[in-house]
């Protein structure tokens, strides 16, 4: 057994090998609470099984005592470098082993993410009866309206190909991923407010810290004319003024700071969307289907979908926004992004791979 693992054999080769060798578990006699003994050995070899006896050390000599290995005085089953021949067979192995998620060909990778602009609704899944020539079913995004109203919806969006449109998406993400000149300016157009708002928020800054300034030295000299003998009660009433003023300014200055805070956070989420949209035009092609409504998910918040009479639109489409065709019909469609802090996948090295962080898949 540590042989065929030892010797690059998988696990599921394995186990076909000892079945046909007839091999079964090791007999053992067991005593149960309720005092019959029991042989819980001579089963046949199941893959889950071997892969325990193969990571138990306990075959080449040692004992797992506290966390530790340690040298047991049982005869030592095999050879220690077998052992670790088989273990790193395994281990190599281990990232093909990742759990393979169903295929469901019914995956709509945008649920739930899509708007008829021409209602306001939802666009939700819908698949037909059909199947194409590969047995795959056709499916389609359609307008809550229509499926409410059937004919009788004026939706102009209705429905359409769920995989073509889908694809379209794919695409143009991509594309920002792979264009740092596109999400520049992407996130250069998302920012513009916010750039002319700090710049607004620091002027304002630096007038408030002027007024600041001025009420001090305002206070400073009405402390001096005190000195000098003025009518206490006025100065007193003064002073207050002066003081209150002062406070009112910091409260201000507070504000302006916080607010300029918050703008330059915004700014930071824009270097995220980039780095993430990078990385999903890395890995789009090489995830599953499951994996790839997880990463939609994850990247968009919303997609808008107007009609669009192509002989009457204007070129070029409003910010943000790009057209395009499925089957027969046009549309104009507009993305809108998460600024999620990053996409929580990994490289795997070995497996020449991305990964998703697994705490993050669940089961
Ligand atoms: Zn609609």
């Amino acid at each position: 057994m540590f042989e065929s693992i030892a010797s690059g054999h998988t696990l599921a080769d394995t186990t076909r090998l000892l079945l046909k060798e007839g091999y079964l578990t090791k007999h053992r006699i067991v005593k149960r609470n309720n005092g019959k003994e029991v042989d819980i050995g001579g089963k046949k070899f199941r893959e889950d099984i071997i892969h325990r006896l193969i990571r138990n050390p306990f075959y080449c000599g040692l004992l797992k005592h506290k966390e530790e290995l340690g040298k047991h005085q049982y005869e030592r089953i095999i050879p220690k470098a077998l052992y670790d021949k088989a273990n790193d067979m395994m281990n190599r192995r281990a990232p093909k082993m990742q759990i393979i998620r169903k295929v469901d060909r019914h995956t709509h990778l945008l649920k739930g993410l899509i708007q008829c602009e021409s209602c306001g609704c939802t666009m939700t899944p819908f698949p037909s009866g059909k199947k194409d020539e590969h047995g795959n079913p056709y499916l389609y995004y359609t307008c809550t309206d229509v499926n409410h109203h059937k004919s009788a919806s004026e939706c102009k969006v209705r429905s359409f190909s769920a995989r073509t449109f889908e694809n379209t998406i794919i695409q143009y993400l991509k594309e920002l991923g792979n264009n740092p000149a596109i999400i520049n300016r992407c996130i250069d157009l998302a920012n513009k407010g916010s750039d002319g708002d700090i710049k607004r928020l620091q002027t304002q800054e630096k007038q408030i810290r002027k007024e600041i300034e001025r009420v001090t030295t305002d206070i400073k000299n009405l402390i001096e004319t005190i000195k000098k003998g003025g009518s206490p009660t006025e100065m007193a009433k003064e002073a207050n003024r002066l003081e209150a003023e002062r406070e009112r300014w910091k409260l201000e200055l507070e504000k302006v700071q916080v607010e300029s805070n918050m703008k330059k956070v915004k700014q930071f989420d824009g270097e995220m969307i980039k780095s993430n949209l990078t990385r999903f035009a890395q890995v789009v092609d090489k995830v599953s289907l499951e994996e790839k409504k997880d990463l939609m998910q994850l990247l968009i918040r919303n997609i808008r979908v107007s009609p669009l009479d192509i002989t009457k639109a204007k070129v070029p489409a409003e910010k943000g926004a790009f057209d395009c065709k499925i089957r027969t019909s046009w549309y104009r469609v507009l993305i809108n992004v998460f600024e999620i802090p990053s996409l929580p996948l990994t490289y795997d090295e070995q497996a020449n791979k991305f990964v998703f962080s697994s705490n993050w898949l669940g089961d």
